[in-house]
């Protein structure tokens, strides 16, 4: 039933029984009705206190200033090496693509047996890829989920969050950005509904003022190019349409990863083709020239920076608070510098991005300032 026919049918029944008076209630309750089921206007207040913090991380997005490395080299005599990282804070959002594209420079080398080194999205989503190819993989790895930045990660579409340094995007770089980013949306859709590994959620950015130009905001928000556009356009909310006291409030509607269940999902599918997950550390890239495998996928996110010396590659630290999930809660809010997003294991709040720190030691300071922005924010909201 749409809300035309609901209103229309409450209103019949209010006239049923019996007068104009009741009529006239009869309708002022069905319009209230469907504003609860319908509009923003009624979101469940976020239970956001510093003693509900449960956990706190830091992750370290590998972030490549000339944009993830995806291209093959020769290792040693007889072995080929396929670089697969530096995808900045846009790793979950483009693992699928990139995967793809690794998976067409693997076919060139004609070898069947593959050592993907890495076991966080990258590493998973190209073993699987190649699986699906029909390739037998093993995966090497010196630790698992829940110890990697992909564990560590918020879990949106942000395809162009820190992806590159902005000017220095080549033709090579675009073509593959366009590919991996196109590749991946569709992929995600094709999860939707298989439980709620991938959900699309609104999404409310709080402003102090009016973004003069809608579209600048769009492109604010990661959709610098074309390509880019698949998702729903924002819009400004008018005042009795969000619950929020702000100036301004832009709704978008974003796609969220649920990433603990994804990681167990991808792992237990590729053990079930038949993948093998050895744990070991390399120190160098001639320890990998060891392997039996001649072709060899380097997934280590941040761990390349140690292996190839990689100039361009640095760590972005992010850290998270994660607080006690409220399964009625299904939405997001970005104040700008702070935002909530609910999952299934936690309202995750987050904010942080320190260029060039090693150090994964949480900061209480951090968690406070962070969750006390939103709960500002959850406590203004009207009711
Ligand atoms: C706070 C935060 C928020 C984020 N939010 C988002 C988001 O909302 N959307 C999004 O798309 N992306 C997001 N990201 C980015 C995303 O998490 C990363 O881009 C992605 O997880 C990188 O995955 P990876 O597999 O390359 O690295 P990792 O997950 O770090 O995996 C690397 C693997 O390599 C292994 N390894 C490393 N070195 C070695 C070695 N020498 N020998 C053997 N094994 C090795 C590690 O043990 C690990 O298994 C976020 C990141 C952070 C930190």
């Amino acid at each position: 039933m749409n809300r035309r026919q609901f209103l229309q049918q409450s209103a019949i029944l209010g006239l049923a029984a019996g007068t104009t008076a009741c009529a006239g209630r009869a309708l002022r309750l069905a319009e209230k009705n469907v504003n609860i089921l319908y509009s923003s206007r009624y979101l469940p207040k976020l239970d956001i206190t510093l003693d509900r913090v449960v956990k706190e991380t830091v992750g370290l997005r590998p972030y490549r200033t000339l944009g993830p490395r995806i291209e093959k080299e020769p290792l040693g005599e007889y072995k080929t090496l396929v670089h697969n990282y530096g995808h900045g804070g846009s790793g979950w959002s483009l693992s699928w693509g990139s995967a793809d594209l690794v998976a067409d420079l693997v076919a060139t080398t004609q070898e069947r047996h593959i050592a993907v080194i890495g076991c966080g999205v990258i590493g998973l989503t190209t073993a699987l890829t190649l699986q699906r190819r029909g390739y037998a993989v093993t995966i090497y790895t010196k630790e698992m989920a829940p110890d990697i930045t992909s564990s560590k990660a918020t879990g949106t579409w942000s395809p162009a969050h820190r992806l590159i340094d902005q000017g220095k995007e080549t033709p090579t770089f675009y073509e593959q950005f366009k590919r991996a980013h196109n590749y991946s949306f569709r992929q995600y859709q094709n999860m939707l509904g298989l439980g709620d590994y991938v959900v699309w959620t609104d999404s409310y950015d709080i402003r102090q003022e009016k973004p003069l130009n809608l579209q600048e905001h769009w492109e604010e928000r990661d959709s610098r190019f074309d390509f880019m556009k698949v998702m729903p356009a924002p819009v400004i909310l008018k005042k009795k349409e969000h619950p929020f006291r702000a100036p301004a409030v832009i709704k978008h509607t974003t796609l969220v990863f649920n990433i603990p269940s994804l990681l167990k999902m991808y792992t237990d599918d590729f053990l079930r083709f038949g993948g093998k997950i050895k744990i070991q550390e390399f120190k160098s890239l001639e320890n990998m020239d060891a392997l039996p495998q001649r072709c060899i996928v380097n997934c280590t996110g941040i761990g390349a920076k140690a292996l190839t010396q990689d100039e361009c590659l640095l760590p972005i630290a992010g850290q998270l608070a994660f607080v006690i999930p409220q399964h009625y809660v299904h939405y997001r809010i970005n104040t700008g510098e702070t935002y909530t997003i609910n999952r299934k294991d936690g309202i995750v709040v987050g904010g942080t991005h320190t260029v060039g720190s090693w150090d994964t030691t949480p900061k209480r300071e951090d968690t406070e300032r962070m969750v006390l922005a939103i709960k500002k924010v959850a406590d203004e909201m009207y009711t």
